[in-house]
């Protein structure tokens, strides 16, 4: 499934694509929209944007396109002349005199009045995102001991949306490991130095995704390995989806375990993150 990072990248190039021109062509194949889709014909997208996972557009008439992927949508942005994909389904066509934005598959897909986004039953409960530039390193230590969060296993705390907005299992894998702790942690066990390196990675890793295309590896790294003919999937990653390879830090063996209902991918070596509990007599 994309995550935040991806999602964001889609908004980005929906902006760039529709904003600012009229549409020519506005069709959402959904239950209930008709009306209000009409309504949107010869409108133009002032901007495009995500918060987490979720993908909003406004429209200059006053209203705001909502979808969320879940593990099937995907937007596709290419020329207005673009023949649709035979195979997926189409939810949503917008299309400009010279660009057109398809969405594919995606179930969750509404069309709110502004006034409605705040109260939105999924946006509401969202935690700030972590691409925000008001989403501070700080701020997310402080959010890690807030009592909501603080017994919390991180593998699950991780995925939470509620905590952070935007996480998912990829980047649940590689936060751990940048931060040096372990996913069964939780955040009242890990001592300052660990939680001021977990909140650095919360904040730093999506927006490495975010900046590369998906490449959380250690910049240098990556860049070396590509020099090396490395391929893209196996260059990407620090550890996730690694499980039987060795750890680029240190050697050991990359392990995959299930947490949360998802594959987890750890170093036994570099993510033992001493805790408050161990340390303690
Ligand atoms: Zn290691």
């Amino acid at each position: 499934m994309p995550e935040g990072p991806e999602i964001r990248r889609e908004a980005d190039a929906l902006s760039r694509a529709l904003a600012g021109r009229p549409l020519e062509r506005v069709e959402y194949r959904v239950r209930g929209l008709g009306r209000l889709a009409r309504r949107l014909r010869g409108a133009r997208v002032t901007r495009a944007w995500s918060h987490g996972k979720a993908l909003l557009i406004a429209f200059d008439r006053g209203l705001v396109h909502y979808s969320h992927n879940q593990l099937y949508g995907r937007w596709r942005v290419g020329p207005a002349a673009q023949e649709p994909d035979a195979v997926r389904a189409v939810r949503v066509v917008l299309a400009t005199g010279s660009h057109a934005a398809i969405l594919y598959s995606a179930t969750e897909i509404e069309l709110l009045d502004p006034g409605e986004l705040d109260a939105h039953p999924f946006l509401a409960r969202l935690g700030p995102d972590a691409l925000d530039r008001a989403t501070t390193p700080s701020r997310i230590a402080a959010r890690l001991l807030e009592p909501a969060f603080a017994r919390a296993p991180l593998a699950r705390l991780l995925l939470d949306q509620r905590f952070v907005a935007g996480l998912g299992n990829y980047l649940r894998s590689e936060i751990l490991h940048a931060a040096g702790v372990r996913a069964c942690s939780r955040p009242a066990d890990l001592d300052a130095e660990a939680i001021a390196r977990l909140a650095r990675a919360i904040v730093a890793l999506p927006r490495r995704s975010y900046r590369t295309a998906g490449i959380t590896n250690d910049p240098e790294r990556a860049r070396r390995l590509a020099a090396q003919g490395v391929d893209f999937d196996n260059r990407r990653f620090l550890v996730y989806g690694r499980a039987g390879q060795p750890c680029w830090h240190c050697g050991r063996t990359i392990r995959r375990t299930e947490a949360a209902g998802r594959g987890l991918f750890e170093c036994p070596s570099c993510q033992s993150a001493p805790s408050r509990r161990t340390r303690s007599p």
